[in-house]
């Protein structure tokens, strides 16, 4: 089991994350709850965090969906990265 840096809960346990925005390479957006992914999905959990439907996702979910591009968080690009600044 893991416990989220976020909200420093058991991911499995806890039913939503506390933090409501990300910051991106262009700013701070609001992030995209569970069950607003435009995925149809038909669990009232999430599969890979555990979170409720309407609820926040524990950072670096598989299904948690970047507000900035609409990929999945997990793997798009739009984090600040600052290794060459
Ligand atoms: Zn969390
Ligand atoms: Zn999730
Ligand atoms: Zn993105």
């Amino acid at each position: 089991m893991a416990v989220c840096d976020v909200c420093g809960r058991e991911m499995l346990e806890a039913s939503t994350c506390t933090e409501r925005t990300v910051e991106l390479v262009d700013g701070r957006y609001e992030r995209i709850r569970f069950g607003a992914e435009g995925l149809r999905i038909d669990s009232d959990t999430c599969d890979d965090c555990g979170v409720v439907r309407g609820a926040l996702h524990h950072p670096g979910c598989d299904v948690e969906r970047c507000p900035r591009c609409g990929d999945q968080q997990s793997s798009c690009d739009c984090f600040e990265t600052w290794d060459d600044a």
